[in-house]
Order: structure tokens, then C-alpha cells, then sequence
């Protein structure tokens, strides 16, 4: 005989369901700021500043020089499932934005205080925009700016006690987590000039990051890194079968300069940065053959036709599934043996007769 009555099942309230998906689509400060770096390349911006208060905390804002959002939008810019991008499921088989759900600003307003300020090329002045947390447009502002869209994000997660408290206390980790993420944007993105600032006490402000905006991974990773660092990578450039390809750099054999495991190792599917453990152990497994006193830094992008997985796994969007994961790895195995285990191509012994 069962010990408790069966319940009855009821509709959770509307804003209830939207505050919990806030909470899993916006993590922490770099799933909050990776979101609007990626509406401002969406947008077609060559220029994307990142701006913090005292490391996020306090506000953060992303300006852009791209295309600007329309006045008949404003008022649906930051609703739940609100997008530009993408009008039914089959679409998502021919991706090519960073977003496709509409789920950003929503979640950044229930999270905290949203503004937006933008410009088209159609309109002689800007507006200024202040949402709710529900995503409901509040108050609209004639401004003067250029062509173009800033959002600012005020006190991120004070409508969530908890994870305010470990916000504040993890704030450092989680800024250092924030400027390698946006490293992976400097150093995928062609011909995008990529700044982060941080301002501290009364007007301290630091740069944490600058790229020029050229047009290639290699002067990207030099930017980012340094000449010294790129002298020490190797190529790498891959076809496999299905119209898949690899392409980047890794550290050469002898001379690994990653400081800690995962150091400086950033993948992505068609510019897109991607958590890849499985190809991550790969190539620390082999490099470890090869050089068991450093770690390997890898940037390594795949081009894989949209169709072959499925972005829309997590929230964050952070993963990927692949239909043909298998053969991916396999060529890649291979590839990286070649560089990490020389005794594998030549072999040569001199004769004396
Ligand atoms: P998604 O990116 O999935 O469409 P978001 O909530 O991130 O959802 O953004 C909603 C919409 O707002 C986008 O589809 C886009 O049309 C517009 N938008 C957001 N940020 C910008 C920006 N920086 N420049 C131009 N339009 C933007
Ligand atoms: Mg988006």
C-alpha cells in the first residue's frame, strides 16, 4: 500500500519557469558577457568593446559598431524566445549565428538590470532602452550615438541570493574565466577589433585585452599570445572524410608552454568556441608521449557542415553532438601522432661498410 497521496499536478506560474531558465542559460559572468559578445557578432560588429566595473560585479556592457536594432523591435528585444535568428526547429540544420533561441537578454533582465542603447543606419539619433525583469520594456530615450548597440547589465544575479553570494565570492575566478573565454572570441574572430576593459575604485581603468582586428588565426594567436608563444606551435591541418576539416596550431614536441592542464587549449566548431574534453585528453595523451614535462597549448577550429550536430544541447550552448565523433577523432589521433611521435615517420639507419 503506498505511504503518500498522489499529488496533483499542476501548471508552474509563467515567471517562475522563466526565472528558472534565466538561471541555466546565464551561469556566471562569462556565460552573461559570451552572450552579448556573440549578439555583437551576430550583428556583424568589426569593433566589440567589453567594459567591467570592478570585474563584473558592479556592471558590465558590451558596445558594438554592428547593425543596430530596429524601433519596431523594441519592444520585443527582450522577451523570452524573442529571436532574429531562427522561425522553426528546422532552421537550426543551417545555423550560421551564434544565437538561435531568443533566450539572452530575457534571461539577462530577470537576472539583473538591462539596458540598451542602439542605432541603426536608417535612424538619425539613438535610443535608449530600460527593460524589466520580466523583459518588458519600461522606458524608451532619445540619445545621441553612433550606428550601433551598447548593453549594460547592472548587479547580475541580484534577483538570486544565492548565487549573488557565491557571484561576490568567487568574482575574481570567474573574471579570470571571463578574459580566457573572450581570448577564444580574439582569436577566432577575422577582421574583429576585440577590447576589455576593467575599472576599478573611482576611475582605475586597466585594458585586459586588445586585438587589432586582422585577418588571420596566426596573427590572432600572436596578438593574443605573443610571437614567442606562436614560434613554439606547429600547424596543423586535417581532412576528413564527410566534407570535415581541422585546422590550427599546437605546440611542437619539444617545446610545450602551457602553465597547468588546459592551459591555453580552446576548440571550436566553425568559429564557434566549444567545450571538447574528449579532443582535449587526446591531445594531452599524446603530447604526454612526446613531452611529459609540459602541457600542450591547442587551437584547433572544425569545419563541419551544420547539418553533422546538434548545437542546441546545453543551455549555455557550450556543447556539441556530433553524428561522426569517432571519425573525427580517429584522423585526429593520427595527425597528432605524426608530430608527437617522430620515430613514427623516419627511421633511418647509416650504413658503414
Ligand atoms: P538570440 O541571439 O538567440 O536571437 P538574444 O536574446 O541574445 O537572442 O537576442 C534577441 C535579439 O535581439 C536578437 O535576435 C537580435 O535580433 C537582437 N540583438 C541582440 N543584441 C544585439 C546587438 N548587439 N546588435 C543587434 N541586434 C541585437
Ligand atoms: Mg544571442
Amino acid at each position: 500500500v503506498a505511504q503518500v497521496d498522489s499529488p496533483t499536478i499542476k501548471p508552474i506560474n509563467k515567471s517562475a519557469v522563466h526565472k528558472i531558465c534565466a538561471g541555466q542559460v546565464i551561469l556566471d559572468l562569462p556565460s552573461a558577457v559570451k552572450e552579448l559578445v556573440e549578439n555583437s557578432l551576430d550583428a556583424g560588429a568589426t569593433s566589440i568593446e567589453v567594459a567591467l566595473k570592478e570585474y563584473g560585479q558592479e556592471w558590465f556592457q558590451v558596445i558594438d559598431n554592428g547593425c543596430g536594432i530596429l524601433p519596431c523591435n523594441f519592444k520585443v528585444l527582450a522577451l523570452k524566445h524573442h529571436t532574429s535568428k531562427l522561425a522553426d526547429f528546422h532552421d537550426l540544420q543551417s545555423l550560421a549565428t551564434f544565437g538561435f533561441r531568443g533566450e539572452a537578454l530575457s534571461s539577462l533582465c530577470m537576472l539583473g538590470n538591462l539596458t540598451v542603447e542602439t542605432r541603426t543606419k536608417s535612424e538619425l539619433v539613438g535610443t535608449q532602452l530600460t527593460y524589466d525583469h520580466s523583459g518588458v520594456l519600461m522606458e524608451e530615450k532619445k540619445i545621441a550615438r553612433q550606428i550601433g548597440t551598447t548593453v549594460t547589465v547592472k548587479k547580475l544575479f541580484s534577483t538570486f541570493p544565492v548565487r549573488s553570494k557565491e557571484f561576490s565570492r568567487n568574482i575574481r575566478r570567474e573574471y579570470g574565466k571571463l578574459v580566457s573565454l573572450l581570448n577564444a572570441y580574439a582569436i577566432i574572430s577575422k577582421g574583429v577589433r576585440l577590447v576589455c576593459t576593467n575599472t576599478t575604485g573611482k576611475n582605475l581603468k586597466s585594458v585586459v585585452l586588445k586585438t587589432q582586428g586582422t585577418g588571420s588565426l596566426k596573427d590572432n594567436i600572436i596578438t593574443v599570445f605573443g610571437l614567442s608563444t606562436f614560434n613554439c606551435l606547429e600547424s596543423v591541418t586535417l581532412c576528413i572524410a564527410n566534407s570535415c576539416q581541422v585546422d590550427g596550431y599546437v605546440s611542437k614536441a619539444g617545446s610545450g608552454s602551457g602553465r597547468y592542464m588546459g592551459d591555453r587549449q580552446y576548440f571550436f566548431v566553425n568559429g564557434r568556441p566549444i567545450d571538447m574534453p574528449k579532443v582535449g585528453k587526446l591531445v594531452n595523451e599524446l603530447y604526454k608521449g612526446a613531452n611529459s614535462r609540459q602541457y600542450p597549448i591547442a587551437i584547433l577550429n572544425f569545419t563541419i557542415p551544420t547539418m553533422a550536430y546538434d548545437v542546441n544541447v546545453t543551455p549555455d550552448k557550450r556543447k556539441i553532438f556530433f553524428s561522426d565523433e569517432g571519425s573525427i577523432l580517429s584522423s585526429l589521433r593520427e595527425t597528432l601522432e605524426k608530430i608527437y611521435i617522430p620515430s613514427h615517420i623516419s627511421y633511418s639507419i647509416s650504413r658503414v661498410d
